[in-house]
């Protein structure tokens, strides 16, 4: 027997945005949130460094949106970047009012760091740090955990509501919408969801439905997500009509660690900032021969440096070493990084750490206005999965929280305002099983997972060429059609669902960069290595759609 529920709003994904959205709608909708894994989940509680917000009676909201627009390569909308920057103190302020605590400025340890300069002064309650391409101290964090601090409060108000029902281990499949059901307009409707408790497919309708399930990253072999980040929000909006924008976006973190069983372990910039150098497997240093600032110069041209250095010698990873400093520096400054190292077998006190690029963030999504709206009508995009037009062709670091508190109640503030204009969602059929069977060769999704990680990083991955782009279309389209014949055929599983996600974004990332005849941002190609002189976003727009009728 099938499930089915009807809410007011369904909720896909419990990061910061999702949350953020459950928490600021009326008490009076009932609400369900949807989780693939657990309630704390995503990305959000692995964000380290914290959140961007002007504090300081010595920074100004002109200075952050207009270090966000420069950071941005000219690709921001203005108006998403001033609707970010203004709503920073009110987004600080709910979420320390929701019972998140921050790193208060009377209880910070000298952070001794040329990354967060400490002889700048400070003012207001919290701690402010500086990160790279802001002009001001205007981070705000809680330790070094500001992810968690930000997650666990959130999830803990969540069940403390009594109007959001929450659902762990659900996996969305795909939207409803009055498109699919031949109904006129295009209205979502709901969603099909796969409950990985007992492997049946439930029916979730609602008359608002908000897709929050973060990024794209794992499309790319080398990650600092956790597992999930499958995109599963940009593909399921695109299949429904949705446009995405600007999905060549994808910012690469340059070091993470490098062994088979670390996964996604990032090693904080601060490394560099604190005299950490970069070395080949022969030990030489080579960021001197790409950049005056060698270490310190921005995060795009250090990865870009080890992955030209990676790609020339045919490395697979090279090193970061910070072990000429003193045993008692490095202990005093990177406890966590000293500790999970020596986890595998790796003391950064007497040697060299293994590193490798990671895909870290993605700067494009589902095409979204102001209210966070989407082309379809009653769907909403928020979060790391959306593009509000805030990153343009490249995120500052610590913005992408404050977008997600930021449009989270943007949405939440549109749905109350239509609460009652909009009615309850007509009948949908429930999932259809008949024609699938269980499958038989599950090593058909192993090998293609594999494989498209693979392509990705090689071929869309830090730097790209005409020649990489097309091969890695033609290798898209082959593994298209072939997931496409395996979900027609077999039962959906949570690796089946997340790879045809993951073939359909890597589709989109790969379009979306063969159309840039220029490098901008994180979009580098050897084939255009110059700006264009007008910026324009890059919209994909799916076919034989009709877009919103609000
Ligand atoms: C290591 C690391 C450090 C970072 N540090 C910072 C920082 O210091 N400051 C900053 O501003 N940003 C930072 N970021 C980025 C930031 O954490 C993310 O952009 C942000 O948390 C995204 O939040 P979200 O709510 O959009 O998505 P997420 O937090 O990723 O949550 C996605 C949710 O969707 C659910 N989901 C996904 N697909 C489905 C599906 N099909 N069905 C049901 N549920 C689904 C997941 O289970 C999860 O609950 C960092 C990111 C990483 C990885």
């Amino acid at each position: 027997m099938q499930s089915s529920f009807v809410y007011d709003v369904l909720i896909i994904g419990s990061g910061a945005a999702g949350l953020t959205t459950a928490l600021c709608l009326n008490e009076a909708l009932s609400v369900a949130v949807i989780s693939k894994t657990t309630l704390s989940s995503g990305s959000t509680p692995w964000a380290q460094g914290g959140i961007a917000a002007v504090l300081s009676d010595q920074d100004n909201i002109d200075s952050h949106i207009q270090d966000t627009l420069i950071a941005g390569g000219d690709l921001c909308n203005e108006q998403a970047v001033r609707q970010t920057v203004e709503n920073g103190r009110k987004s600080i302020e709910w979420l320390a009012s929701q019972g998140v605590n921050f790193t208060e400025e009377k209880n910070t340890p000298d952070a001794n760091s040329s990354l967060s300069n400490p002889s700048a002064p400070n003012s207001g309650q919290y701690h402010l740090t500086k990160e790279g391409g802001h002009s001001h101290r205007r981070v705000v964090h809680a330790d070094d955990a500001t992810g968690q601090a930000v997650s666990g409060s959130l999830c803990e108000r969540v069940l403390e509501a009594d109007n959001v029902d929450f659902f762990e281990q659900r996996v969305a499949i795909d939207l409803i919408t009055h498109k699919k059901l031949s109904l006129p307009g295009n209205r979502c409707i709901g969603a099909y969801v796969l409950n990985q408790n007992d492997n049946r497919v439930e029916l979730f309708r609602a008359r608002f439905v908000v897709i929050a399930t973060g990024g794209a990253s794992k499309a790319y072999l080398y990650t600092s997500n956790p597992d999930g980040a499958s995109c599963d929000g940009m593909a399921m909006a695109w299949r429904s009509g949705c446009r995405v924008a600007n999905m060549e976006f994808n910012q690469f973190h340059p070091t993470c660690l490098y062994h088979p069983k670390a996964k996604s372990f990032l090693i904080t910039e601060a490394v560099r900032g604190e005299g950490g150098k970069l070395l080949l497997p022969n030990g030489e240093s080579f960021m001197h021969r790409f950049d005056p600032r060698e270490e310190l110069a921005p995060r795009d041209i250090v990865a870009r440096a080890i992955d030209h250095e990676m790609k020339r010698l045919g490395a697979d990873h090279l090193y970061l070493d910070i072990s000429h400093k003193k045993p008692n520096f490095v202990l005093k400054h990177f406890p966590t990084i000293h500790e999970t190292c020596l986890k595998f077998n790796i003391d950064i006190c007497k040697e060299p750490i293994p590193i490798v690029p990671a895909a870290h963030y993605t700067c494009g999504g589902i095409l979204v206005d102001h209210r966070s709206r989407t082309d379809v009508n009653q769907l909403y995009a928020i979060g790391e999965a959306s593009s509000t037009g805030l990153h343009g062709a490249n995120r500052m670091a610590s913005n992408s929280l404050l977008e997600c508190v930021v449009f989270g109640q943007a949405a939440a503030d549109d749905i109350n305002k239509h609460a009652t204009d909009i009615p309850p969602p007509p009948m949908a059929p429930l999932w259809d099983e008949s024609q699938v069977t269980n499958s038989d060769e599950d090593v058909v999704i192993a090998h293609n997972w594999e494989e498209l990680r693979r392509f990705m990083w090689d071929y869309v991955g830090i730097v790209r060429t005409d020649k990489r782009l097309q091969r890695a279309k033609h290798r898209v389209d082959v593994l298209h059609q072939e997931i496409l014949d395996y979900y027609s055929n077999y039962k959906v599983s949570n690796d089946l669902l997340e790879l045809r996600n993951l073939v359909n974004v890597a589709d989109l990332i790969i379009c979306s960069a063969i159309q840039r005849k220029e490098s901008r941002g994180l979009h580098y190609t050897l084939d255009y290595p110059e700006k264009m002189d007008s910026p324009q976003d890059t919209i994909l727009t799916p076919t034989n759609f009709s877009t919103r009728d609000w």
